[in-house]
């Protein structure tokens, strides 16, 4: 069972009953907590870098990254559904066309 360091609050296998980890106690520095800004742009970096392309979904906006060369919406379950209902729409007005 691993446990948090009451001292940097990382997780570490503890070695004793000391709430501190290994680090902490030989009094190495604290690395500084990352905020959520900094958090969420690594996570976007990693993403950029995942996929081959950065898009924007066409029904609510937001960017979104895919390998897929045809994807224009995001993953959302709500687009997805606005998306399928506009191509049955669509369909539906070719087909009286014809
Ligand atoms: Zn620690
Ligand atoms: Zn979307």
């Amino acid at each position: 069972m691993q446990r948090k360091c009451h001292r940097c609050d990382r997780l570490f296998t503890p070695d004793s009953h000391s709430t501190w980890c290994a680090d902490c106690r030989e009094g190495k520095p604290v690395e500084p907590r990352k905020t959520k800004e900094q958090i969420e742009i690594e996570r976007l970096e990693r993403l950029e870098k995942a996929f081959k392309y950065t898009r924007y979904c066409i029904q609510c906006g937001k960017k979104f990254y895919t390998n897929d060369t045809r994807k224009v919406i995001c993953g959302d379950w709500e687009c997805e559904e606005k998306q399928r209902f506009e191509l049955r729409r669509e369909n539906y007005k070719k087909g009286k066309e014809k």
